[in-house]
């Protein structure tokens, strides 16, 4: 059977704003820096073929952003309309040098990361597989650890509550937030969290970027005795020199990433030796196209992976890594979807549906304010 070339005849890309339960705060809040988070800002991009296969990806921002992902997108989207789908890759190409002017990352690349990833959806459809096995991958489930309830706007109670709750669920490790001005308040927290959990519960912690140097090597040294599966953010993002000297320092693991938005930004991580843990964002870095680049180069590197948000994606592209990883449990995008991510002893299982396996939910619908559409319907 030879292969008949299909082409792109509709793209809708779609605006929705997400409201959180309640406002969370991490250490970046604490510090002044930000102000505590209510809303999720979400572009959606949706493509139908000639031949009927569809695709759905999104990008997504927090606080601020979403209106200009949402606006570049909308400028750059007719490129695609009559094209294969199949070639990912040149689509890409073109959507990045329509938008050249304003970069190869942040917010010019977000914009495209829908589209990409609505691509990769739609691909694996075609050919009737999960994404993960469309990539290759090494395994069907993917360890998973719960984020959602150790934000730092919870009492030390609520989060043991919340970390048994997530246990129960089948949920394998539990992240907490540190980070706050008063140090010895971080340390009475995570103390707390680990004498609730035992010794063996699998336990991170998240700094989001907010202690100096000298601050992150002697709280990290403190964290030793803890058995931490990793310090996440003890510094500024960028600042790829202090991460590489405090991974030198502990032999607790160090993970960052999520920040970075882009591969030639995650490549200046890796080479600088600056983590042992590689955090990165399929939409922040501009689209699964970006994530397989930047995650070739870390495996190379003998990082291990624990991608940042976006379960939906991530634990496709986690399943694809060739060494043992993490996905982040986040239940905040449950609602715009149909799907339901199954967990069960301590792993979250690749579902068996084509694709994402993901499809928009009437809520998600509901959310949406603005909507654009290319091509022919
Ligand atoms: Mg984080």
């Amino acid at each position: 059977m030879s292969y008949a070339p299909d082409a792109i005849r509709h793209l809708t890309l779609s605006a929705a704003t997400l409201p959180l339960a309640g406002p969370i705060s991490d250490a970046k809040v604490f510090t002044g820096r930000q102000r505590p988070m209510t809303e999720v800002a979400m572009l959606f991009a949706e493509i139908t073929t000639e031949q009927g296969f569809t695709g759905l990806g999104f990008s997504y921002s927090k606080r601020a952003g979403g209106p200009a992902q949402y606006a570049h997108a909308k400028e750059v989207a007719e490129l695609v309309i009559g094209e294969d789908p199949n070639d990912i890759a040149k689509l890409y190409d073109r959507l990045l040098w329509a938008g050249a002017s304003v970069g190869r990352s942040g917010v010019a690349t977000q914009a495209l990361a829908a589209i990409d990833i609505a691509l990769y959806d739609l691909k694996a459809r075609r050919a009737d597989l999960p994404l993960a096995k469309l990539l290759g991958a090494h395994r069907d489930s993917v360890r998973t650890y719960n984020t959602s309830g150790g934000f730092l706007n919870a009492s030390v109670e609520e989060i043991c509550e919340n970390a048994s709750k997530s246990l129960a669920q089948g949920i394998g490790g539990i992240k907490i937030k540190v980070g706050l001005p008063d140090a010895h308040e971080d340390l009475r927290r995570v103390t707390a969290i680990r004498e609730h959990l035992g010794p063996d519960v699998p336990l991170m912690v998240d700094a989001n970027q907010q202690w100096d140097r000298a601050t992150a090597l002697r709280m990290g040294r403190q964290l030793e005795d803890f058995n931490l599966v990793w310090i996440e953010e003890p510094l500024d993002a960028y600042d790829v020199e202090g991460h590489a000297r405090l991974t030198a320092a502990l032999d607790t693991p160090i993970a960052t990433g999520e920040m970075l938005a882009s591969v030639a930004e995650h490549e200046k991580l890796i080479a600088g030796r600056a983590c042992d843990i590689i955090q990165p964002d399929a939409p922040r870095v501009g689209g699964i196209t970006q994530f397989l680049r930047l995650s070739t180069l870390a495996h190379q590197a003998g990082l291990m992976l624990a991608p940042h948000f976006a379960m939906e994606i991530h634990l496709h592209l986690a399943a694809a890594y060739p060494t043992e990883p993490w996905v982040e449990h986040f239940d905040w995008l449950d609602q715009l979807f149909e799907e339901r991510l199954e967990i069960a002893e301590g792993r979250m299982l690749v579902p068996q549906r084509p694709g994402l396996g993901v499809s928009l939910s009437p809520r998600a619908r509901e959310l949406t304010h603005a909507t654009a559409e290319f091509g022919r319907s």
